[in-house]
């Protein structure tokens, strides 16, 4: 299931419309997104376009040669990872206003996961050779 979705950051001063959301979405538990994130991992919804209200508070970190990570300037809260080939938004699910339709169909960089804590429930785990061999760009 797809849908239309807006959503926004903590303090309001982001807010966007995307479209196409997947409402099936996947969990990373790499080094980068748990530093990102605060120690959890990044749960990020597939789209097919996004539009920003507010953009000059939105900042974009290029964490790699392939990837933005976008967030608001002001409060700081993660908003979307960013693949420069495919021009494709991966919004975070915790910036939707309602994350109700939200369900995690797939954990990737899982032998990144720390002891710590895990996710129940019967979906895909992807190894980083699995994600990398699966998604990374050509
Ligand atoms: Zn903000
Ligand atoms: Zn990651």
């Amino acid at each position: 299931m797809t849908t239309t979705s807006s959503g926004g950051c903590l303090c309001g001063a982001v807010r966007f419309t995307a479209t196409g959301v997947e409402a099936h979405h996947h969990a990373c538990h790499c080094g980068m997104c748990r530093r990102w994130s605060g120690g959890a991992p990044f749960f990020a919804a597939n789209t097919d376009g996004v539009e920003f209200e507010g953009a000059e508070h939105l900042a974009r970190y290029e964490s790699s040669s392939w990837a933005e990570r976008g967030f608001c300037r002001r409060c700081g809260t993660a908003l979307f990872y960013f693949l420069k080939p495919t021009q494709a938004y991966m919004m975070s699910v915790g910036a939707f206003d309602d994350q109700s339709p939200f369900q995690l169909v797939l954990e990737i960089f899982i032998d990144s996961k720390p002891e710590g804590y895990a996710f129940a429930g019967e979906h895909a785990r992807w190894t980083e050779a699995e994600t990398l061999a699966r998604l990374a760009p050509p």
